[in-house]
């Protein structure tokens, strides 16, 4: 599939490469798939078996990474070192995560505030970012060795309810993973796609995406017209899927046999070994009618019927989300023309009848479920990389457009090979008390550091009205019309303040320019990532030293002379880190101040609670 292109200027001729994969980064798991001979084709693993890997990262003793299939039965052995499910940390904040970390069975670092989720494993600090690079690059020396080539573009999948951070996260993860992603593109366009849905360009449908995986449900009501995937509406549940069906048929077997679940909740080995024999079940009633084994003395039978009535409730609510997501849309049952199925647990028959009863139509079921995904970006992979006659590009973006933030980190808010026209907006607030002007430097870029990016203009917003820090809500907006012209508007949003400027020469830039810049960004990932990390560290260790000294100043009188003392010389230890170049030992040393200051602040807060109820009292004249 490559293509050669012979320079003019020198005569030279080289050897393009075309291919770019399609990818399904998933929660429980993930593929690559390509185009084969005009038809999309899941990649298999060494054993020629497998196109599914399990998300799933381990931690060896010395540091090296298991991935797959390998890191799942680590998951018995060694769960601290063993993280699944970093799907779901992907662009989030502590504060998004409270009732996630409960679930899982590592280490997230909770320091109660607004910055993005780090997770430890022994005394390194892990970014969701870094832990799906994991996964990508896996995936990408798997499809290396069948293609028996270098591979460095791609398409990724999200779920069409992604934000602007998470999508962003997954892009990073990809560029870090030596990945050029060339488009995101949401999971359940892509199954339509698979299914060849919305491939024609005059085509103009209604359709609904049903999608049960491992541990999450979604149902996206898309609509498509001129080659646009729209949605919607989405609806769902994150934490409904395959593992729940798992562990109502273990409570099943528990019951018939009059065994208690806690000598499986004890035994984390048996309760892991139950757990595959229930999936085991699960999956072999999916064709047949009964299943039955012995295991540990139990007898762990079950017909389909029964298994049937067991989850009705659980599809009972996915049809719940169904209707909702088809009353936010707008629409009813009748105006739904597909009905798309994906998702491994779509494989269990009355889940089938069910949706397909709901939506009164035949469904379309006839590709593996858990590969649709995947091959849906393997298809618009083919037709960005131009192999698909008929199917016209939207114009795009061809560096990510963004500015400078604290530290001289670029933030993308429009990312590259976005459509045009395109408009993003994102929230800043100032960071110094009284600020009353804001400097709003533009960049284009893929590079973590402005420094490395090229700059296209700056303006200074005036007139802030004088806020404590992190006050003001700044909006600034990036707006590309059709003709490539960037406009960039900042607003106060609390008093109205405005200021813009119009950047024409947006693509004032050269092809081999932009193709250095783009192949400098994946070959500096790395090292980027780290530069990125340092300074997000001491950024986020900076504002705790400020807000230690803050508590001490104004909670002097309810502290003993121990407590004071010693969160002062953990923030000292803190201070001095900063000074120094290992993100891990900030991390570390913000993880022991918090863990150490977060008891004494609740108390702190309930004495100030008590005295603020003594006043009210006072005043009632009680
Ligand atoms: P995700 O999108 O969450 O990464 P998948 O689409 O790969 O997940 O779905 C994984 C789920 O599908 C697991 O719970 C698995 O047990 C279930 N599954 C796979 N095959 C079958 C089958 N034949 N019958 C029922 N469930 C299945
Ligand atoms: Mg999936």
């Amino acid at each position: 599939m490559a293509k050669i292109s012979i320079n003019l200027k020198d005569g030279t001729a080289k050897k393009e490469e075309t291919l770019i994969v399609g990818i399904d980064l998933g929660t429980t798991n993930s593929l690559v798939a390509f185009m084969k001979e005009g038809s999309p084709t899941a990649i298999k693993g060494q054993d020629n078996k497998h196109t599914l890997v399990p998300s799933i990262i381990h931690f060896l003793p010395n540091g090296e990474k298991l991935v797959g299939n390998e890191a799942k039965e680590k998951l018995r052995t060694d769960p601290a070192n063993t993280i699944y499910s970093v799907k779901r940390l992907m662009g989030k904040s502590y504060n998004d995560l409270s009732t996630v970390s409960e679930y899982l069975g590592y280490e997230i670092i909770d320091d109660d505030t607004e910055s993005l989720v780090k997770i430890r494993v022994k005394d390194k600090f892990y970014t969701p970012v870094e832990l799906s690079a994991n996964i990508l690059s896996s995936l990408k020396t798997r499809v290396e060795k069948e293609l028996n080539q270098t591979v460095s573009k791609a398409v990724i999948t999200v779920p069409a309810y992604f934000n602007d951070a998470q999508r962003q996260a997954t892009r990073d993860a990809g560029k870090l993973a030596g990945l050029d992603v060339l488009r995101i593109v949401n999971e359940p366009t892509a199954a339509s796609l698979a299914y060849g849905i919305g491939l024609s360009e005059e085509e103009s449908k209604l359709i609904a995406v049903y999608d049960l995986g491992g541990g999450t449900f979604d149902i996206s009501i898309l609509q498509i017209h001129d080659g646009i995937f729209e949605v919607l509406s989405t609806n769902g549940d994150t934490f409904l899927g395959g593992d729940d069906v798992d562990r109502l048929l273990i409570d099943y077997w528990l019951k018939i046999n009059a065994r208690d679940a806690q000598d499986y909740i004890k035994d984390k080995k048996k309760g892991q070994e139950l757990r595959l024999l229930a999936e085991k079940a699960k999956k072999a009633l999916s064709t047949d009618l009964l299943f039955k084994e012995q295991y540990d003395g139990m007898n762990c039978q079950i017909a389909r019927e029964v298994f049937d009535k067991l989850i009705e409730p659980l599809v009972a609510r996915t049809l719940d989300s169904c209707k909702t997501a088809l009353k936010d849309a707008g629409k009813t049952v009748a105006d739904i023309q597909h009905v798309v199925m994906v998702g491994g647990s779509t494989r269990i028959p009355h889940i089938k009848t069910s949706v397909s009863a709901f939506f009164k139509q035949p469904l379309f079921d006839s590709l593996n479920p858990d590969e649709v995904v995947a091959l849906g970006a393997a298809i618009q992979a083919d037709i960005l990389a131009g192999n698909q006659k008929g199917m016209l590009l939207l114009d795009i973006t061809p560096l990510s457009l963004g500015i400078e933030t604290v530290g001289g980190l670029m933030d993308a808010i429009i990312p590259r090979n976005s459509k045009v026209p395109s408009r993003a907006a994102r929230q800043y607030t100032t960071s110094v008390d009284g600020q009353v002007n804001l400097k709003v430097a533009v960049y284009q870029g893929e590079r973590d550091q402005i420094a490395d990016n090229r700059k296209l203009g700056e303006f200074v917003l005036k007139g802030i009205p004088p806020m404590p820090a992190g006050l003001p809500k700044i909006e600034i907006i990036f707006a590309i019309d059709a003709d490539g012209i960037l406009r960039v508007t900042a607003k106060e949003l609390r008093s109205g303040v405005e200021q813009e400027i119009e950047i024409r020469s947006q693509y004032g830039i050269s092809e081999e320019d932009m193709a250095k810049m783009l192949m400098d960004s994946i070959t500096n990932a790395e090292a980027d990532l780290k530069i990125r990390s340092l300074l997000e560290a001491r950024n986020e260790a900076n504002n705790v030293v400020l807000a230690t000294q803050k508590f001490l100043e104004q909670n002097d009188h309810i502290l003993s002379d121990e407590e004071k003392n010693k969160t002062l010389q953990l923030s000292v230890t803190l201070k001095e880190t900063i000074n120094g170049e290992d993100k891990d030992l900030i991390n570390k040393a913000m993880a022991d101040l918090n863990e150490y200051t977060t008891p004494i602040a609740h108390r702190a807060m309930d004495v100030h609670v008590a005295d603020a109820m003594k006043g009210t009292n006072l005043n009632k004249g009680e």
